[in-house]
């Protein structure tokens, strides 16, 4: 029990609201929730009796951030694969050790992303969770998300079968019929790739996905996995629909873009992964000429933040930093920029809310759910002066400068600390599943897997082995 009991309302009091439909900013303003809602924004609002006040003074209150596509289970094994590159990863989650993972790995995986998710001011996490091997992996990961007081979204994935076989399992549709109950807390969605094969292999997963009313989360345009061959044919099939959702899109040509914007589904942009691990350039300079709505993500903490202000702030970089580059090439100046700082605070909030069909998240105003963040750190110099809040939220924020987190109207963060979590616990969750996966690696494996040397001869670069089909779209000899 903390002063926050379920149903007491909240005020936030006097903060810079920014209740995201456009660049307008609401200076000495206040939120107030009842319920599950946000109730009233203004100034000197008039609370009801016994309503919490959080003094939101010199802070920023924004929506909870929304991150699309983030592979939770691999969180417990954060910072392992820092010097990976795409191949590497591929190994060893797809062909080598990720069959060792349990289900109580995976929820160990899970639990920890969710809470870190939390204290990041990310209220909701599309949870890609592609290491479902089994229907108690499933169960494993549900169990975690529900078991922490934040809201996901479980896209329902396995990468050790093709699509087709594990969508037609009776254990998946049982566990859709047991699981899936419109928990507005836990979502659904269905996660696979289509490799582009013009057998197309993936279609019976579709037609499951279709049947159950499920949206489709896809990693396209991968380089090396993923292309537009897989795009024409989930157009030519009629599979390209409102609502899915392309995670990268970074290696596709205009002509997949076209059929992307024309079919109504968004790109969810991962920009520190495709920076480092590969896909291709992260995309949003390309993808914005074409007005496709963009969501942010961070993939998987294997390599990176789990916090949305570094998806915020690397996806700004190196959109400007393309921009600045094709300039330079033909000879010009880039005088001014074109992507601007509120439009990356509005894909890390409005445009994850749009990726997920939930037109009630992402914005701040009466009768929307209250999923809420302060950014307000007193004790820190980079707090003031606040000039200009959009680029406060991109360039200088960070975790520990989430100072109150509510969802659903539960506060779930406060004075920068998580409330009524058990960390320790967490931990020790933790530090099991890793002497397990280095006890059954052995150390010498698990020593060589976190540090990459490299090798003289060519390895395996695709990890979709269901199909022997290979593009020359991203294997050019
Ligand atoms: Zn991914």
């Amino acid at each position: 029990m903390n002063e926050f009991e379920a149903g007491r309302p909240v005020v936030l009091r006097g903060g810079t609201v920014l209740p995201m439909d456009g660049r307008r900013v609401l200076t000495r303003t206040d939120v107030l929730v009842t319920g599950d809602r946000i109730a009233a924004v203004g100034p000197e609002l008039e609370a009801p009796e016994g309503a919490a006040e959080i003094d939101a003074t010199g802070g920023i209150v924004m929506p909870g951030m929304i991150d699309t596509h983030r592979h939770m289970w691999q969180t417990v094994m954060r910072g392992y694969g820092a010097d990976w590159t795409l191949t590497q990863y591929f190994v060893w989650y797809y062909l080598e050790h990720g069959k060792l993972f349990r289900p109580e790995d995976v929820h160990a995986g899970n639990t920890l992303a969710a809470i870190e998710a939390l204290d990041a001011g990310v209220t909701t996490v599309v949870d890609w969770s592609h290491g479902l091997r089994t229907p108690d992996h499933a169960d494993a990961a549900a169990d975690a998300l529900q078991a922490v007081p934040g809201r996901y979204v479980l896209a329902y994935g396995n990468i050790q079968q093709p699509p087709a076989e594990w969508t037609a399992a009776p254990e998946f549709r049982d566990f859709v019929r047991r699981r899936v109950t419109g928990d507005d807390l836990l979502g659904f969605q269905i996660a696979f790739d289509v490799t582009g094969d013009p057998s197309f292999p993936e279609r019976p997963a579709f037609e499951v996905a279709r049947e159950l009313g499920a949206t489709v989360t896809t990693h396209a345009g991968v380089w090396g996995a993923t292309s537009d061959d897989g795009i024409r044919l989930m157009y030519d099939h009629g599979f390209m629909t409102p609502g899915t959702v392309y995670v990268h899109a970074a290696s596709l040509s205009a002509d997949s873009y076209h059929r992307i914007a024309a079919t109504g589904g968004s790109i969810s942009v991962s920009t520190e992964s495709e920076q480092s691990a590969g896909q291709g350039y992260p995309p949003t300079w390309a993808i914005r000429a074409h007005g496709i709505p963009v969501s942010l993500s961070m993939d998987t903490s294997v390599w990176w933040s789990g916090d949305l202000f570094s998806a915020m702030r690397t996806t700004l970089g190196a959109d400007r930093s393309r921009e600045h580059l094709e300039a330079h090439a033909k000879g010009e100046t880039v005088t001014h920029c074109a992507l601007r700082a509120d439009q990356v605070v509005d894909w890390a909030t409005r445009g994850g809310a749009r990726a997920i069909g939930r037109d009630d998240l992402g914005t701040i105003e009466p009768g929307k759910k209250a999923d809420l963040v302060l950014i307000k750190n007193d004790a820190s110099p980079v707090s003031f002066p606040l000039l200009n809040p959009f680029g406060h939220v991109a360039f200088q924020a960070q975790r520990g400068d989430v100072h109150t987190v509510l969802v659903n109207g539960r506060v779930v963060k406060h004075e920068h600390r998580l409330l009524g979590i058990d960390l320790a616990a967490v931990r020790a969750q933790a530090d099991s599943t890793i002497e397990y996966l280095r006890g059954e690696m052995g150390e010498e494996a698990w020593e060589r897997g976190m540090n990459p040397d490299i090798p003289s001869a060519k390895v395996l670069d695709n990890p979709y082995t269901y199909t022997d089909y290979r593009s020359d779209a991203t294997h050019r000899l």
